[in-house]
């Protein structure tokens, strides 16, 4: 039988050490290394299982299996398009700029309602989530998306543009509980340029 390809650990598009102060090496390693690579191979495992159970004709739990499929999938992509969206602080603007600009001045008013409400969606996670920027093609509008653990909340379809990881483990070793003050961090790493492009390819 052909052998059907699964999940891989992408590297960083930038060092370990070079978010810092915002987020340390140590922090950005272990986030990495350990949490995103956990995603990836929980996916890896779940879809494993599901090709053995073909195999041997076994009937696994379906309905358990693919809730846990949903969350490792859900972790890996998300953990993927975060680090694209970050960039070492001062490398580019601090703002988006061009069509996106103008697409979230549409929505929001101005960028600092719309970093204020993102900011706040970020803070609110219940638990363990993420905030996304996000767009619909239905109605051609930039919405935030709150999303729980790594995949509850999730506007089916959305493209998701930006996201920022509000999980204990993206900041507890540089600020302990404090995920206002990694927020806050977060904004002067914002990739606007990538964000832009995902913008523009859709
Ligand atoms: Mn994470």
């Amino acid at each position: 039988m052909e052998t059907k390809k699964g999940y891989q650990l992408p590297e960083l598009p930038y060092g370990y050490k070079d978010l810092a102060p915002f987020i340390s090496e140590e922090q950005l390693t272990l986030h990495h290394q350990k949490h995103h690579q956990a995603y990836v191979n929980g996916a890896n495992a779940l879809l494993d299982k599901l090709e053995k159970a073909r195999t041997d004709g076994s009937d696994p739990d379906m309905k358990a299996l693919l809730k846990e499929l949903s969350f490792n999938i859900g972790g890996h992509v998300l953990h993927t398009m975060f680090w694209g969206n970050l960039a070492p602080a001062g490398n580019g603007d601090n703002k988006p700029t061009g069509t996106l600009a103008k697409a979230i001045d549409g929505e929001f008013g101005t960028f600092d309602r719309f970093q204020k409400e993102f900011t706040q969606a970020a803070v609110s996670v219940e638990g363990s989530g993420w905030a996304a920027l996000s767009y619909c093609r239905l109605t051609g509008r930039t919405l935030i998306m709150q999303i729980e653990k790594h995949n509850i909340n999730v506007y089916p379809m959305f493209a998701i543009l930006m996201v920022v990881d509000v999980w204990e483990h993206a900041y507890y070793l540089d600020y302990k509980n404090l995920r206002a003050k990694f927020i806050d961090a977060f904004w002067n790493l914002a990739n606007w340029a990538e964000v832009e492009k995902r913008f523009k390819g859709l």
